[in-house]
Order: structure tokens, then sequence, then C-alpha cells
């Protein structure tokens, strides 16, 4: 089988100011990269628009509307300090929740053993009816309530390595003792949560603080030894990833130092954890990540990663 890669043009459509870190350009470089042959086995796919009954698993109605009523006719304007919208950002938003649905669907149908989605808007910060940090709908957690809902799976769990404590994925599954969530964030940084005393109210969720400056082998150290054995212990049947790059060490909005090695090392730890415990499903769907050629190389060993476990 093969790992399923699912992208749109259209995600371009979703316009930032200029110089804001959250660009455009991010998906032309990922995409740039992954049109080398080294990645000619990749099963690449347009992403499909998401519905109303996908977003709303996650979000009530009324906020789905306020950020499609929110979007201004040309230019953007700002949600908040950090999150803009433009004309076209509802669909673009809609249209990542519709890629993480579609890959869940793919895995769980058999048509393809894993899935990355290069989607924009990010996602992993939108709480329930609060835009935040670039992003406006919950992505990754819509993805595994929709695993759950259609599928009929009973368990799954959601790995978060975005430099940025995951807040809004943590929000929409706080209270689902059917979702374990791990998040590792620098700490302290924005958005000021992510504490180890965050737990949900079923304690199946894990926050791993990380020092500014520590490198990968910090967090591969902690997946090894504590972090890995008790999302076994949950006995997931599926697995999701938040994958933002933003730890990297050339990264402008944060202090980690992780290595493009590091990436695809953490990358291996999770798919082997996967062909374990969930039969090699995995769902990942891109978050954050800022320096644009390292953001490029960063994927491009996740995705070689994945490639290598849908053999
Ligand atoms: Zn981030």
């Amino acid at each position: 089988m093969k790992t399923a890669y699912l992208t749109h043009s259209d995600y371009d459509l979703h316009l930032t100011p200029a110089g804001h870190p959250e660009q455009v350009d991010r998906l032309s470089v990922i995409n740039e990269r992954l049109s080398k042959p080294e990645f000619n086995d990749l099963h690449k796919l347009t992403s499909p628009m998401g519905t109303n009954e996908q977003v709303t698993l996650c979000h009530p109605e009324s906020y789905v509307n306020y950020i499609k009523n929110s979007c201004p006719s040309e230019g953007s304007i700002a949600l908040d300090g950090d999150t803009h919208v433009s004309a076209e950002s509802f669909n673009s938003a809609m249209r990542a929740v519709g890629a993480v649905c579609e890959a869940v669907d793919l895995v769980l149908n058999g048509k393809a053993k894993n899935a990355f989605c290069a989607s924009r808007p990010p996602g992993h910060h939108a709480e329930k009816s609060k835009p935040m940090g670039f992003c406006l709908f919950g992505t990754i957690a819509i993805a595994a309530k929709y695993a759950m809902k259609t599928h009929r799976l009973s368990r799954v769990a959601i790995i978060d390595f975005d430099v940025h404590h995951g807040n809004g994925t943590q929000d929409l599954v706080w209270d689902d003792p059917n979702i374990m969530f791990i998040s590792s964030q620098q700490m302290p940084l924005w958005p000021g949560t992510g504490f180890e005393n965050e737990t949900g109210a079923f304690n199946n969720i894990i926050n791993y603080p990380l020092k500014p400056e520590v490198d990968g082998q910090d967090l591969i150290n902690a997946y090894k030894k504590e972090i890995l054995e008790k999302v076994s212990e949950f006995k997931p049947e599926m697995l999701f990833i938040s994958a933002g790059f933003d730890a990297h060490k050339n990264d402008p909005l944060a202090n980690l130092n992780f290595s493009t090695d590091d990436f695809r090392i953490i990358t291996k730890l999770l798919c082997e954890f996967a062909a374990n415990h969930c039969k090699g499903r995995v769902v990942s769907t891109l978050e954050g990540g800022y320096d644009l050629p390292s953001l490029a190389e960063c994927v491009a060993a996740h995705v070689k990663v994945l490639m290598e476990h849908a053999k």
C-alpha cells in the first residue's frame, strides 16, 4: 500500500498580511520539495471540501457561522492579534477538515496505509468557539472524532509535536474518555498552557513541557522511556499526528534546537508504535513550521518515513 498525500491549490487563497509567518509560501515550498522523483510513490490527491457534519463534530454551528461571516470580501482582517481571515479562509479551513476526514476514510477503508495532509490554515490552537494562533477549526480533533463516529473505532490517540501547546485540541478532547492527547511544547512560550498538571477530565491528556534550547533528543528519550508506554496502555486503534515543525533550530517563532533528523527519528518512533499497536494506521496533518527551507526538509523527512512504513 501507499502513503496518501492530500493537498489543494486553493489553500493559497487563505491570505494573511505581508510578513505574517503563516504564509502561502509554506505549502509552495513543501509541494516543490515533494515533486522530486524520490516521492513518486506517494498517492497524491486533492483535498475535498469538508462538510458541516464533520466540522460540527467539534464546533457549535454558531461558531462555524461566525468564521464564515467574518471573512471579508477582499483583503484580510484580524480576528485576534495573530489570526487573520480573507475571502476564502472559511473554505480553506473547511478543506483542511475535509482532507483529514478523507485521509481517515482512505486509511480505514484500506486504500492507503497512512496519510499526510499539507493544509492551511493549521488547526491545533482553535478551541470550541475561539479562533487562535492562526487556526480556525480543530482539524486533528475533528479527524479523531470522525474516525470514531464513522468507522466505529473505540479509542484513538493524537500526538502533537508542534513547538506550541495544542490548546485547541486539548479543549476539544478534554472531556472525551476515548481520545488520548499527548502534546509536547516549549515552556514558557505562547499560548502559556500545557503544564503537566493539565490531564483532562479522564486523565488521558499528557502534557510534556520542553525547556528552551533543548534538542530533539529530549523528546525522543521521553517518547521511548515513558510516553509511548502510556499510549500503549490506552490501546488506541489509530494514531493521529499534529505535525508542526517549528521546534526546528532555524524556526523564527520559538527557541528549541530540533534538527531535521530529529523529526525523522520522532516520526519513525511514532510509525513503529502504530505498526505495533494500531495496525500501522497513521493520519498526520501539518500544523506549524515557519522557516521555509527547514519546513520543506522536515516535511520531506516526515513523509519519507511514512512512505517507508506503507510498504
Ligand atoms: Zn506552532
